[in-house]
């Protein structure tokens, strides 16, 4: 199941209905533009920690945080350089509302390396310059 949950809330296809309280949960978030980072087939309970399924198919918590490429849109120019160092392709560059491009990490094959984040040369330069903390 293809699920799409942000930073700050989430938004979901309209055809997507609720199959478990934490997925109700994720899809009755509020999803800001502009101001969300997104994320697919990931489970995020109330305490915002993602889940992943055990080997009896429970929900625990993650051992280590998704990667966070950007919390609000200008901190990231879509160069790909995440997308291109992932080494299991779990980033994709899709589409926001707008048409333009930004990571999209599929919390189902993200082995948590941050190898993205470190290769984010737009976000070094950025808190450089002092635009960003
Ligand atoms: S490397 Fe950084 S700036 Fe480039 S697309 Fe990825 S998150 Fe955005
Ligand atoms: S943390 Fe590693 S595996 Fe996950 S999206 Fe980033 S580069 Fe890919």
């Amino acid at each position: 199941m293809e699920v799409y949950q942000y930073a700050n809330g989430a938004y979901l296809p309209a055809s997507s209905q609720p199959s478990n309280t934490i997925d109700f949960e994720i899809k009755t978030k509020k999803y800001t533009p502009h101001e969300s980072v997104r994320y697919m087939n990931v489970y995020v309970g109330s305490n915002g920690i993602a889940k992943r399924a055990n080997s009896t198919g429970s929900l625990i918590d993650c051992e280590k945080n998704l990667p966070v490429l950007y919390e609000k849109r200008e901190s990231c120019c879509g160069c790909t350089a995440c997308f291109a160092i992932c080494p299991v392709q779990a980033i994709s560059m899709l589409p926001d509302e707008e048409g333009f491009l930004y990571p999209v990490v599929d919390a189902e094959k993200c082995i948590r390396c941050y190898k993205c984040i470190s290769v984010c040369a737009f976000k070094k330069d950025q808190k450089e310059k002092g635009y960003l903390e």
